[in-house]
């Protein structure tokens, strides 16, 4: 039997179901990745790390993955007709397009084997009895933990891969940008402190390790192994899982509030360049998004710290904000970045409440007391575009009447 492998999000040799799949039954198969053109990630810096993945990827499979660029579907059709290929194997996956995707491949006329392991706990198992998703973290969380389990990652001989000869379609040569050795640390001496740390952005007490994880680099079961003495830790990846599912039953979050609010959100386009750049005059946003343009990378209540200040300091959609953080993050995931967004915003499955606004200065003197990470950070000064309060109590306000105008509107 002639298997094709499509990789997706599952850009590792070890601990790899597929792989395993095909070393298994002895099929003689085609490593294959496309870069489509529509894949959102291509407008990111995150692209640069799945390039690092599948060249270091490549490398250990002694060169045998074929890299293609165009439209997913006519290449695989085309390798189906050029080399007899009875079977595509790929890992599945829960983003609108790829669904649209995996749907599409049915027309293929060959098997389609899809491997769930993206996950610890696939979307229909992760819902109510009812069979609809869980809008409170708890009750979800308390649902996966029991049906998680953090297995041994396994292994099998590589050299058994019975890859076939193709044309030549090399996968280009790029840089590794993950920091092993630091995640290396992180399992090995700070885990068991992560629930003291796991907040302080001045030092480094999280585990680094997302952009891994988002590319498959790494499965989530070894994760979840080695994390596995930190209910703290182990808690977090249930908050990957839970905006993962809500993604796939509700494709539409994507670009749409989950719980729609008219609010008359601020196009200014000059405040919003303004906080991209840095120059919001709150010294803890500037130095986070600083952070963020120069190295693709900032710790998680820094990100909510910058979105809670560009939603309800400055009024701005947090779709905005979502497109800039998707650019610009090395570890970019559309369910994570929209999840966030909207838990942010007041309009997600879960979310904060929008009377809930963190002050930059209140965060600063509690984060960064002796002011180490904004020193580390900031690149000039500037004058405080908002007052802080005012805007603070205009959303609110705004927010408030908002939301009863979408009742009225719904009732
Ligand atoms: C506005 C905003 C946008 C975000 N956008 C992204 C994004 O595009 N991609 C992304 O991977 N994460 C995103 N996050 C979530 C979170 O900030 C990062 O996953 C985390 O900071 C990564 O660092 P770490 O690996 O050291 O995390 P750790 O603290 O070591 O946590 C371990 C893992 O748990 C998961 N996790 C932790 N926090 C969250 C969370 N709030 N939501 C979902 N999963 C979480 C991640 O997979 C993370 O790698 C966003 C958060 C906010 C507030």
């Amino acid at each position: 039997m002639k298997s094709l492998y499509l990789f997706r999000k599952d850009l590792r040799a070890g601990d790899h179901p597929g792989l395993e799949y095909l070393i298994d039954r002895q099929r003689e198969v085609i490593l294959l990745y496309v870069e489509d053109p529509s894949d959102r990630l291509l407008k990111s810096r995150g692209y640069e790390v799945r390039r690092g993945l599948l060249s270091r990827l490549d490398r250990l499979l002694g060169r045998k993955i074929h890299f293609e660029r165009g439209d997913t579907l006519s290449i695989l059709k085309g390798y189906i007709e050029a080399f007899g290929v009875e079977e595509v194997v790929l890992q599945k996956q829960y983003e609108p397009w790829e669904v649209a995707l995996q749907e599409a491949l049915a027309s293929l006329g060959v098997g389609v084997m899809m491997i769930e392991d993206y996950l610890l706990l696939s979307p229909e198992r992760g819902l109510k009895h009812d069979d609809t998703l869980y809008l409170v973290f708890k009750a979800f969380y308390d649902n996966w933990r029991k049906k998680i389990s953090p297995g041994s990652p396994f292994t099998y001989a590589l050299g058994d891969l019975r890859s076939m000869k193709v044309k030549e379609a090399p996968v280009p040569v790029a840089p590794d940008p993950v920091d092993y050795a630091r995640i290396d640390t992180f399992f090995n001496e700070d885990v068991p402190r992560y629930q003291d740390i796991s907040d302080e952005f001045t030092r480094e007490g999280t585990a680094r390790i997302s952009a891994l994880i988002n590319n498959g680099g790494i499965s989530t079961r070894k994760v979840l192994y080695l994390g596995r003495i930190s209910d703290a830790f182990i808690r977090q990846l249930a908050w990957r899982e839970y905006y993962t599912h809500w993604i796939y039953y509700y494709p539409d979050a994507v670009k749409e509030d989950f719980r729609p609010v008219a609010y008359p959100w601020s196009t200014n386009r000059e405040d919003f360049e303004k906080w991209q750049r840095g120059e919001t005059g709150y010294d803890l946003v500037d130095a986070a998004m600083n952070q963020l343009n120069r190295e693709g990378w900032i710790h998680g209540r820094l990100r909510m710290v910058a979105a809670s200040f560009l939603i309800k300091d400055l009024h701005i959609d947090w779709r905005w904000g979502e497109a800039y953080f998707h650019e610009k993050l090395l570890d970019a995931d559309t369910a994570l970045n929209v999840g966030n967004w909207q838990w942010m915003a007041g309009t997600g499955a879960l979310h904060q409440p929008y009377f809930r606004v963190l002050s930059p200065l209140a965060q600063s003197a509690r984060f960064d007391p002796e002011g180490v990470y904004v020193r580390a950070n900031l690149e000039g000064s500037h004058e405080p575009m908002v007052d802080h309060k005012t805007s603070r109590i205009l959303f609110i306000e705004n927010f408030k009447q908002a939301q009863q105008a979408q009742k009225n509107k719904e009732a």
